[in-house]
C-alpha cells in the first residue's frame, strides 16, 4: 500500500510549531510581523492573501495589509517597500505576484531587503541556497522537503528527478535535494526522452503546470512521487501534474492534489517569518 503523504496534516503540525515558537518570543516581548502588499484586484491573488492573513492569525503573527489600486506607480510601490525595509517591527515583506503589467516584478522583489525576503525570491537568498549557506528558502520547495522528511523518506544517495526548472519551484527544489545528498537531474521542455529519465527516479517531482502529464510510464516501481502541480480544469476541479489514479498502484509514496504540496507553502511562509523574528531577537 502506498503512503499517501498528508500535506494538510503536516502543514498543521508546522503551523502549530510556529505558533508555539511565536508565543515564546511574545513572552520575551517580541512580536512577529508580516507585511503583505497586494496591487490590483486579481481574484486569485486576493484569495491567496486572505489565506496568508488567516494563517498569520492562527500562528499569532501580526499581519499588515497594503491593498493598492492596480494603477499604482512603480515609484510608489518601491517607496512602500523601502519604508517597510526600514521598519524595525516588520520581520517579513511579501509582494503578492503577479503584479499588473506596468510594474517590473524583478525590480520590486529585488528591492525587498534579503533579511525580510520571506518568499526567498531575492537573488541574495537564491545565491545563498545554491552555495549551501543559510538564508530564506522559497516556500513551496521548502514545503516539499518537509513533506519528504516528515514522511520518513531519505534523500541521501537517491536518484531524484525534478521535472520543471522555474525559479520558484524546480530550481530551488533541485538545490534542496542536492543539499540533502540526492543525485539530482532537472528536466524541462527540451529534455530528450523524458520518460526514460523520469523512470530512473527514486524520488520524482513534477512541477510542470500540465494536468495529469505524468503517467505510470514515467514512474519506476516503488518510487516516491511529489506532485507540485495545481491546475484548475474547466469543470472547476483541481488536478495535479500527475495522473494520480494511474500512478498510485506503482508508487511507495505520493502527494495527492489537493491536500499534498499545496497547504505546505503557507505553512513554510509562516516558518520563514518566525525565523526572521528569531534572528532579530538574537541580534
Ligand atoms: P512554470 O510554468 O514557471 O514552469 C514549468 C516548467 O515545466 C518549465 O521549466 C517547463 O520547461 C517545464 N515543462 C513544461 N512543459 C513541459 C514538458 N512537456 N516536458 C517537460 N517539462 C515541461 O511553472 P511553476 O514552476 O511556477 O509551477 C509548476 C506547477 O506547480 C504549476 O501547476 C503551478 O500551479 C504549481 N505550483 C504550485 C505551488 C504550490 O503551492 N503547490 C506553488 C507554485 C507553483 P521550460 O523551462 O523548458 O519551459
Amino acid at each position: 500500500m502506498a503512503l499517501i503523504i498528508d500535506g494538510k496534516k503536516i502543514s498543521s503540525e508546522i503551523k502549530d510549531e510556529v505558533r508555539d515558537r511565536v508565543s515564546v518570543l511574545k513572552e520575551k516581548g517580541i512580536s512577529v510581523t508580516l507585511a503583505v502588499i497586494l496591487v490590483g484586484d486579481d481574484p486569485a491573488s486576493a484569495v491567496y492573501v486572505r489565506n496568508k492573513k488567516k494563517a498569520c492569525e492562527y500562528c499569532g503573527i501580526e499581519s499588515l495589509s497594503y491593498e493598492l489600486p492596480s494603477d499604482t506607480s512603480e515609484e510608489k510601490l518601491l517607496g512602500l517597500v523601502d519604508e517597510l525595509n526600514e521598519r524595525e517591527d516588520v520581520d517579513g515583506i511579501l509582494v503578492q505576484l503577479p503584479l499588473p503589467g506596468h510594474l517590473d516584478e524583478r525590480k520590486v522583489t529585488d528591492r525587498i531587503s534579503p533579511e525580510k525576503d520571506v518568499d526567498g525570491f531575492h537573488p541574495v537568498n537564491v545565491g545563498r541556497l545554491s552555495m549551501g549557506e543559510p538564508g530564506f528558502v522559497s516556500c513551496t520547495p521548502q514545503g516539499i522537503m518537509e513533506l519528504i522528511k516528515r514522511s520518513g523518506i531519505t534523500v541521501e544517495g537517491k536518484e531524484c528527478v525534478v521535472i520543471g526548472r522555474s525559479n520558484i519551484v524546480g530550481k530551488p527544489l533541485s538545490m534542496l535535494l542536492l543539499r540533502e545528498n540526492g543525485t539530482v537531474t532537472v528536466c524541462h521542455s527540451r529534455t530528450a526522452d523524458l520518460k526514460a529519465v523520469a523512470k530512473r527516479a527514486d524520488i520524482l517531482c513534477a512541477a510542470i503546470g500540465k494536468p495529469c502529464f505524468v503517467t505510470s510510464e514515467y514512474v519506476k516501481e516503488g518510487a516516491c512521487v511529489i506532485d507540485v502541480g495545481i491546475n484548475r480544469g474547466e469543470d472547476g476541479k483541481l488536478r495535479g501534474d500527475v495522473d494520480y489514479e494511474d500512478v498510485l498502484p506503482h508508487v511507495s509514496a505520493i502527494t495527492p492534489v489537493p491536500g499534498g504540496v499545496g497547504p505546505m507553502t503557507i505553512a513554510c511562509l509562516m516558518k520563514n517569518c518566525l525565523e526572521s523574528a528569531e534572528k532579530k531577537a538574537d541580534r
